[in-house]
């Protein structure tokens, strides 16, 4: 199988001290009823470099460790899919081989054409073939659910395991994406 997997809330930790309204209000535009992502501004862009720098994010251990014996078993092909913005093209490629992500994946595609997150993804998981992907974004997966109705999607949250549509479940660990 194609398994493609999101970055942040999935390979590297959330910001802790951060209330998750305050991290919502920056990432996606609110009062709107169509999904859309902001694209910060320059001093902003400053200020979110900074909080991309490993010693903010930890690494999501148990999750790189998941990777590491898929690879090693070597059944199924492994796809980065962040719809992180290019200017943290930098912080973005250092994290990942200091948590050595890369070594276990087979592609990565990052977001550094500045797209639409949810609309980068949904090209990464119809280009890739993807048939399980997994994100922390459960309005981002709600988008991607409906334009890829053979595809299974998984929301990584600690509140609730249970399936919210079809070809959509909320796991609390990444091992439940193959029960
Ligand atoms: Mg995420």
């Amino acid at each position: 199988m194609n398994i493609g997997f999101d970055l942040d809330g999935i390979f590297i930790d959330k910001l802790r001290f951060m209330p998750k309204f305050i991290v919502e209000g920056l990432y996606r535009k609110q009062n709107t009823n169509e999904l859309t992502y902001r694209y910060p501004s320059k001093v902003e862009q400053t200020i979110r470099k900074i909080s991309h720098k490993s010693i903010f994010r930890p690494a999501f251990e148990e999750n790189i460790v998941f990777l590491n014996k898929l690879a090693k078993n070597n059944s199924h092909k492994r796809y980065l899919i962040s719809g992180r913005f290019g200017f943290l093209k930098k912080e973005t490629e250092d994290i990942l081989k200091k948590y050595e992500i890369t070594q276990y994946l087979d592609k990565q595609f990052l977001n550094f054409g500045n797209q639409q997150p949810h609309i980068f993804k949904d090209v990464a998981i119809k280009k890739m073939k993807i048939d399980l992907y997994v994100d922390d974004d459960l309005p981002l997966l709600e988008f991607l659910t409906d334009k890829n109705l053979k595809v299974k999607f998984f929301w990584l949250n600690n509140k609730q395991t249970k399936p919210l549509k079809n070809n959509l479940f909320a796991i609390n660990h990444i091992s439940e994406m193959f029960k």
